[in-house]
């Protein structure tokens, strides 16, 4: 049994603990780089996220962090903080050299906060959607950057949520959680097969849009008021014809050039944006 891979209730919280760690050896140090492994991270339902930035984004949206990992001797305001709501949260604060830093993150230039997260990913059979929100499905996403860069934009449109259809890459894989930049911590995730997404598509209110290289309608042509899903496909295979027909509006987004589609990652950025466009203002 992994060290970190406590009963999640209704156990006590745990003795706030802050340890100096010197060798690579540490069952703690071993558990947190196998969290490296995706079965690792879903049998202990963990990921990390690197930097203090993301560790101040997941604060900041309330997340617990269950391990602090810091390096020794470092002083800032912010990592004052971090550690004393991990204290406050029952997690573990961990004090370690430049080396086990670096074999955490596998970097050459390693960041010098490194915070361990509880996976928060909501079963699709039970995702309900109120409101006008503006949520994302991807289908079979493959690439942990493109997925990383979805989630970041989502959150830079207010969008609610990211659904992912299938067998998808691991949103909490140390990529994709990289390029979320903190994102993560601020926009939900769901997931579930391609049939429990159809029978989800039944019980959501809002109209689906979904993209497509053979598209009739143009993307700005679109009303996109009210609770909107848009529906993007795989970045090999585009979207397969069960999920179109599961589409309200299918549309495209016109290009000239040679290049014959866009980046998934690109595709969902300018969608997002067009369907944004009434909610989003520059402050005065
Ligand atoms: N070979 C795939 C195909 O034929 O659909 C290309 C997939 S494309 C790289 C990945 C996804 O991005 C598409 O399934 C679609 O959702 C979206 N996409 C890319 N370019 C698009 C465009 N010009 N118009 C609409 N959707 C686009």
């Amino acid at each position: 049994k992994r060290r970190f891979d406590k009963p999640q209730a209704p156990a006590p919280a745990p003795a706030p603990s802050h340890r100096l760690v010197t060798s690579l050896t540490n069952p703690l140090i071993k558990d947190i780089r196998a969290l490296g492994m995706r079965k690792v991270r879903e049998e202990a339902g963990l990921f990390v996220a690197e930097g203090l930035k993301l560790v101040a984004d997941a604060i900041d949206g309330g997340w617990p962090i269950r391990i602090l990992v810091h390096r020794s001797g470092e002083q800032r305001p912010m990592l004052s903080e971090a550690i004393a709501a991990t204290r406050r949260a029952g997690g573990e604060v961990l004090e370690v050299t430049g080396e086990i830093l670096e074999k955490l993150s596998r970097r050459d230039n390693p960041q010098t906060v490194i915070g361990v997260f509880r996976q928060r990913l909501e079963p699709l059979s039970r995702l309900t959607i109120q409101g006008e929100a503006l949520w994302i499905g991807l289908d079979r996403v493959r690439d942990p950057g493109n997925l990383g860069t979805i989630i970041r934009t989502a959150d830079a449109v207010g969008a609610e949520g990211v659904i992912l259809i299938g067998d998808t890459t691991d949103p909490f894989g140390i990529e994709a959680v990289r390029a979320t930049m903190g994102s993560i911590f601020n926009v939900r995730l769901a997931a579930g097969s391609a049939a429990e997404f159809l029978d989800w598509r039944k019980r959501f209110s809002g109209r689906v849009v979904g993209t497509h290289l053979a598209g009739a309608t143009d993307y700005r042509k679109v009303d996109y008021r009210g609770p909107r899903l848009l529906l993007m496909g795989n970045e090999q295979q585009g979207l397969p014809d069960e999920l179109v027909r599961a589409c309200d509006d299918l549309v495209k987004i016109p290009m000239r050039g040679r290049a014959d589609s866009l980046n998934l990652a690109v595709a969902t950025g300018v969608m997002l944006f067009e369907m944004a466009r009434d909610r989003l203002d520059l402050p005065d």
